[in-house]
């Protein structure tokens, strides 16, 4: 391009009148999806109608903050880039895009930004036409910077005022740096804030944020009675929503589609279909265009902070997902969960219902807890015969004068048995009882999270090749998979450590030690081990009281946050200390992979070798 060419583009560009119509027609009538999504051909909103409200609260100048609150799959990346090319013609200012990290940015603008701006002709005559503006981190547009940013470095978020933020899945942040982020970020007097993600926990960023706006549902009407409902899954209390005894997913449960117990999937997708929560007239995916026509936006916070606008709708309402691929996905996950890995489920909640995650059942109870007793006393192991690996572990629990332990045999397959228990003098009477019971080096563990005691626990760690323990409040852990190059959480750790660096202790070996979440954990024993829900766990029938009262202490407490946002959380007394070790006997057992395929761990990647006796 020549300069004279150059100029002539650039003073098209600024004599073309803005456009003052709604942005939803300017999408329409600007954007082609053709090679860029599912959905083929000229954008349009009508298989998507409340990205019109989405929009018009983008585009209404008393809007300051915009929380959209959705599952995946529900389109929310597309409407955002819509929103930037519109703001690029039209509305410009200077825009931050946030996400997780840099890479995440990259990746995606180079993958999906960029396409879509080079193929709509508005934005792409506002392109840079110089290549040095156009970099991954920035472009410099004809009209407006647009600024890629990483949620990992807010430090780079300081440079400029700016028109637009754009928070994006701000529930893949790490804790606390959407506070920071906001606090970074200098922005004009008529700026607006943009939150969109699928949420976290129940009380989780995302969340709060929510319940600070509108609260608004999308209501369609019932082709049979009229009635004016938001798609909701199921009919059990959730974090958003209040239990009912109809509407939401049915399908059908008999010879056909569960012979012998086990679901026939293709027979059971036929079935799928939807009911009204109020006349229980059945609706099928082919007439969902017709009720997204019907929709109304319907707002259920009376007092949302002023200029907050939230939204909330997920998968259901998408065109593009089929209504018995969701089915299908609970129905697994839920099967799954019955074996005490709850971890599909979540991501259902999470990731397909858009809603925050929480467990909303109580702790088990003392006669529950009864029932876990065996036909076996205290000191009797399982016989290590048949296919499955058995194994010994002591857990321990460290007080200021003495030890808590629990012995326990695990089987794979995420089975448990209590072997026995008791209290210790000192480490000298532990690894006593660990050469009396037979137990591996490597299959103690030992809580070092006493503060006053950690450093003797860690020595005692490296002297006799034993494995230290950390409850964390985190409620993951990310792991990298060396098979795909894939990142994914676990509630758990493993880490070599050298616990005397920088001191003249001069360490020649490291300590295991494993890092697990508590609430995690907590949620797995409490809620489904002993209430008898997944694989074995069995005490001996001899079980004390004090015993039980100690497995008994932990009791979940709902915790409301100034905004009305709930969180589970597990409160006792301080005489816990044996259900401390069973933790770490679960914990011990995801880790060493004896719940491989409960749990899903890659087992080479976790089995504690064991090293010679020093
Ligand atoms: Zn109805």
């Amino acid at each position: 391009m020549t300069s004279i060419e150059a100029h002539a583009k650039l003073v098209e560009q600024w004599l073309t009148p803005p456009d003052d119509g709604p942005l939803w027609k300017w999408a329409e009538a600007n954007i082609d999806l053709t090679g860029l999504s599912a959905l083929e051909g000229p954008y349009r909103t009508d298989v998507s109608p409340m990205v019109r409200w989405l929009f018009n609260g983008l585009q209404d100048r008393e809007t300051r903050m915009l929380v959209i609150m959705v599952s995946a799959q529900a389109g929310k990346t597309q409407t955002l880039m819509i929103f930037a090319g519109w703001a690029i013609c039209e509305a410009p200012g200077p825009m931050f895009w946030v996400g997780a990290s840099e890479e995440a940015c990259d990746e995606f603008t180079k993958a999906r930004l960029l396409p879509m701006f080079e193929q709509t002709p508005a934005v792409a005559k506002r392109m840079p036409l110089q290549r040095s503006e156009k970099s991954l981190n920035l472009i410099q547009f004809a009209t407006m910077p647009l600024y890629f940013r990483g949620s990992n470095s807010p430090s780079k978020l300081k440079s400029t005022p700016v028109r637009y933020f754009i928070g994006d899945e701000i529930d893949d942040w790490k804790p606390g740096s959407l506070d920071k982020v906001l606090k970074r970020v200098r922005t004009y007097r008529n700026s607006k804030k943009v939150l969109i993600s699928t949420p976290e926990l129940s009380g989780g960023s995302m969340h709060t944020h929510w319940l600070s706006g509108t609260q608004t549902f999308f209501h369609w009407a019932c082709p049979h009675c009229q009635h004016r409902q938001p798609f909701r899954f199921g009919r059990e209390r959730t974090v958003i929503f209040d239990p009912r005894d109809k509407g939401g997913f049915v399908w059908d449960t008999n010879d056909t589609t569960r012979p012998a117990g086990k679901w026939n999937w293709q027979e059971l997708r036929k079935t799928v279909r939807y009911q009204c929560e109020s006349c229980e007239g059945e609706i099928y995916q082919v007439e969902q265009f017709k009720l997204l026509q019907t929709i109304e936006a319907v707002d259920r916070n009376p007092l949302p902070e002023n200029g907050v606008k939230s939204w909330h709708f997920w998968a259901a309402y998408s065109l593009w997902v089929k209504w018995d691929d969701i089915v299908v996905e609970f129905l697994t996950a839920k099967e799954v969960a019955e074996t005490g890995n709850i971890e599909m489920l979540k991501s259902f909640v999470k990731e397909t219902l858009g809603e925050p995650w929480a467990l909303v059942e109580d702790a088990a109870n003392e006669d529950e807890l009864r029932k876990r007793c065996g036909q076996y006393k205290r000191g009797e192991y399982w016989e290590a015969k048949g296919p499955r690996r058995v194994s010994r572990i002591i857990t321990v629990d460290v007080q200021k004068d003495h030890l808590r332990y629990v012995i326990s045999n695990i089987r794979e397959g995420g089975e448990l048995r209590v072997v026995d228990y008791g209290r210790l003098t000192d480490f000298a009477d532990l690894r006593a009882l660990q050469e009396q019971k037979g137990v591996a080096n490597r299959g103690v563990f030992i809580d070092c999270a006493d503060g006053n005691r950690s450093t003797e626990i860690l020595r005692e760690c490296m002297r006799w090749n034993w494995i230290a323990m950390q409850g964390s409040a985190q409620d993951s852990f990310a792991h990298l998979l060396t098979s795909n190059g894939k990142t994914v959480q676990r509630p758990f750790k493993v880490k070599q450590i050298d616990p005397f660096i920088g001191t003249n202790k001069g360490a020649t070996r490291t300590v295991t030690r494993i890092s697990w979440s508590n609430n995690a954990f907590k949620d797995r024993l409490f809620l489904f081990a002993y209430k008898g829900k997944g694989p074995l766990f069995e005490l001996p029938s001899d079980v004390g009281s004090d015993f039980l009262t100690e497995l008994l202490d932990e009791r979940r407490e709902a915790k409301k946050s100034e905004r009305g946002a709930t969180r589970y959380v597990w409160k006792d007394t301080g005489n816990n200390h044996f259900s401390d070790c069973l933790l770490m006997a679960y914990v011990a057992m995801d880790a060493t992979a004896f719940s491989r395929g409960v749990f899903n761990v890659e087992a080479k990647e976790y089995e504690l070798k064991e090293s010679p006796s020093p």
